[in-house]
């Protein structure tokens, strides 16, 4: 027998394991549906990257890497600089660009709608700069834009006892004290306010730092960067129970590894949902999985 055969019936044999660690996202998938929530983080098939993945990437680390400093020179140009910090990680992300085989136009519209994103983004920022130096708080641009850069940039917070953890995009405090936590958004999703969807991962992100900073945050957000829209729940006790309540609720009903604790919540997303053709009988879930354990048993192999 193959060393390669013997690893890999050790490795079929390996059980699924329950998900050791639930997050904001994974809760919010659960939720849409708890069969979907089984295929990632149980069965743990593979999920394959879309643009929309890879635009989200690419701006969160535009936007991380431009709040580290306010760039050195006499006449700065915010919006250039971001837009330039942007074309770096466009070419380091273009080898996964590339394997989902979109048409150059396709292409050009999914840069054309980062720029925009970045754009809209920008336009506030110096709206609130201008406000700054209007008022007379700030002296200068650059120095608007170091009261207005975010107290951390991305932040990891985790809860062992509750076994939930995630990262917070920005965290920032006001002249008056106040911490606000953000989250940003690059889909299209976007209605008037916040969904449920989005008033549950906040209200988590609250009650994640305020456990670890032993701090209540004033305000959670999110903010639509494709819309330069901001949207603000305020942190109450009762929001904090409820986050609390839901990360419980959904830790112990995901104790288990049998598909059928799991139901399928068949909605309208269906369509767009990447299990859909296991769902409707097309494929089987265990033979996938198998096949993506072999396939990285090979390429371990082959690294050797
Ligand atoms: S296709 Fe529908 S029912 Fe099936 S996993 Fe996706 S969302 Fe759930």
């Amino acid at each position: 027998m193959s060393k390669l055969k013997e690893i890999g019936l050790a490795k079929e044999e390996e059980p699924l394991t329950p998900q050791k660690r639930i997050s904001p996202t994974s809760i919010n998938n659960f939720f849409k549906c708890p069969r979907s929530y089984f295929y990632d983080y149980v069965a743990k098939i593979r999920v394959i990257p879309n643009i929309h993945l890879i635009k989200g990437s690419m701006v969160h680390e535009t936007l991380e890497k431009f709040f580290k400093a306010y760039p050195k020179g006499d006449s700065v140009d915010l919006a250039q600089h971001a837009l330039d910090i942007f074309e770096t990680y466009w070419v380091k992300h273009q080898k996964e660009v590339r394997t989902l085989e979109l048409k150059p136009e396709e292409v050009l519209t999914a840069k054309q709608d980062c720029l925009n994103m970045l754009n809209e983004y920008i336009i506030t920022l110096k709206r609130q700069i201008k406000m700054l130096l209007d008022v007379g708080k700030a002296e200068s641009e650059r120095h608007a834009y170091y009261l207005l850069k975010p107290k951390f940039r991305e932040i990891f917070v985790e809860d062992k006892e509750l076994h939930c953890c995630g990262y917070i995009d920005r965290i920032t405090k006001g002249f008056d004290g106040r911490i606000t936590l953000a989250d940003y958004k690059t889909s299209s999703n976007y209605g008037v306010g916040m969904t449920e969807e989005h008033e549950r991962q906040l209200s988590i992100y609250s009650l994640l730092y305020n456990l670890q900073e032993k701090i209540m945050p004033d305000l959670v957000a999110v903010s639509f960067l494709r819309y330069g829209e901001t949207y603000f729940l305020k942190v109450t006790p009762s929001l904090l129970r409820y986050a609390r309540d839901t990360i419980t609720d959904v830790w112990g009903k995901t104790r288990t590894i049998d598909i059928e604790a799991y139901p399928l919540k068949e909605s309208s997303l269906c369509k767009w949902c990447q299990y859909h053709s296991i769902c409707s009988g097309h494929d089987d879930w265990e033979s996938i999985v198998r096949q993506q354990r072999l396939k990285d048993l090979v390429k371990s192999e082959k690294l050797k």
